[in-house]
């Protein structure tokens, strides 16, 4: 499928972020789930390491790598049981590092990516506010043209890298008169904006270590140059970056099905009952071979709609097939690996009982999986 020399590459990639996972965030990983947060450094190690947005081009910082680098990252973190940290950095490298990349103008790139490749700057998402999640058409932030400035003014919710962002695209509306997605637009608000402000680190069941908050913003005064891409044509943007970042929740997903097998393999080998290890009772060989056949199947989709994306030709119901089908497949396999775990899955101590919680909020964030239902029937009932 990839060349010879692809594959190397990728090799000695993979072999380097999984080296800084297990020197620079096992560790010290359980102390910030306690923490609820990681320390603002790990931004910047990350990025000393060319760990963060390696797609983004060399003018602009990057390495120019495709899309494949960018998957080893995310597959190596979640694999490893680390997902509040994958999980930010997938939103600072996979969603706000592209939005800036396909839609920012020259300034805006030469502003932001250089600083986001090194980790200096942090990026957030704000689409999400209390009244609206599914429901984007239904946000009520705005942004009012005052001069040559707009002022913003609203609240948001749920956003990851909230507290350690520097910069956040925030979704506004912007012409207030018309219907559903239109008038709605994307702008680059640095965190130092007078006006803009944090609100508190969200306590989660999961994800620990990825901080989430409700976002402030009181008069924000940006310039007309805040704007990402066209005035009004925000949702546009929105639709068609989409596809990566579900078909990146896709790749997440499958990788901590995988990484949850491998760790249920070592333990039913090991764990006996009735004088035998688990792994010799029937029942087990057969959850393992479903689990295991079912994050493969899984894994043949997801390289698919890679190739589909690196070609621009991933459309939002394959995107959304992946999304809903992935997320529920990893589900499914962290129930059947806890239950294979007994009364030790639903201690922390072990393992899985991390890949379980942090397992849930796949099916929900990046459009829930009733979303992706309406996405593809949609397209297939047009
Ligand atoms: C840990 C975490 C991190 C997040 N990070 C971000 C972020 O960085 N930026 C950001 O903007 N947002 C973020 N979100 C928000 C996330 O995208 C939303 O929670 C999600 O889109 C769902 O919106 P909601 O919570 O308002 O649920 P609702 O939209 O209120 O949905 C509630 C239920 O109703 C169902 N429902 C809604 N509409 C329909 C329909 N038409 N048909 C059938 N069922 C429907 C939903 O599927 C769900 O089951 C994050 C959320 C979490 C939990």
């Amino acid at each position: 499928m990839y060349s010879d020399e692809l594959k190397e590459e990728l090799e000695l990639f993979r072999q380097n972020v999984c080296r800084f996972v297990e020197t620079e965030i096992e560790p010290h990983y359980v102390q910030w789930e306690k923490d609820e947060i990681i320390p603002r450094e790990l931004w910047n190690r990350m990025g000393d390491q060319g760990l963060l947005a390696v797609d983004i081009p060399e003018e602009y910082g990057g390495i120019g790598a495709n899309f494949l680098f960018s998957m080893v990252i995310m597959e190596e973190t979640f694999r490893a049981n680390f997902a509040g940290i994958g999980g930010s950095v997938a939103v600072h490298s996979d969603v706000v590092c592209p939005y800036i990349l396909h839609h920012g103008t020259e300034e805006q790139k030469q502003r932001y990516l250089p600083n986001m490749v090194t980790g200096e700057c942090v990026g957030a998402v704000a689409m999400t506010e209390p009244g609206a999640g599914s429901d984007l058409q239904g946000i009520r932030t705005t942004a009012r043209r005052d001069g040559n400035d707009y002022l913003i003014n609203g609240s948001k919710t749920f956003i990851t890298n909230g507290q350690h962002c520097d910069v956040v695209a925030v979704v506004a509306r912007t012409t207030m008169d018309v219907p559903g997605s239109r008038g709605i637009t994307l702008f680059l608000v640095d965190a130092d904006t007078p006006g803009f402000q944090r609100g508190r680190n969200l306590e989660k069941i999961g994800l620990h270590p990825s901080d989430t908050s409700e976002l402030f913003f009181e008069d924000v005064r940006v310039p007309m140059s805040a704007i990402l891409g066209e005035l009004d044509r925000g949702f546009a943007i929105l639709m068609n970056e989409l596809q990566r970042e579900r078909l990146m929740v896709s790749v997440t997903a499958v990788a901590a099905a995988e990484g949850m097998i491998e760790q249920t393999v070592a333990y039913v080998k090991e764990r006996k009952a009735f004088g035998a290890p688990i792994a010799t009772l029937q029942n087990t060989r057969f959850k393992m071979a479903e689990a295991a056949t079912d994050a493969r199947i899984h894994r043949s989709f997801i390289e698919e709609c890679a190739r589909l994306l690196m070609r621009g030709e991933l459309d939002a119901a394959t995107a959304s097939m992946a999304k809903m089908s992935c997320t529920e497949m990893q589900g499914r396999v962290a129930d059947t690996c806890l239950q294979l775990h007994g009364g030790y899955g639903y201690m922390k101590e072990y393992g899985i009982s991390r890949a379980y919680v942090d397992a849930r909020v796949q099916r929900i964030y990046a459009g829930t999986t009733e979303i992706m239902k309406e996405l593809i029937s949609r397209e297939l009932l047009k």
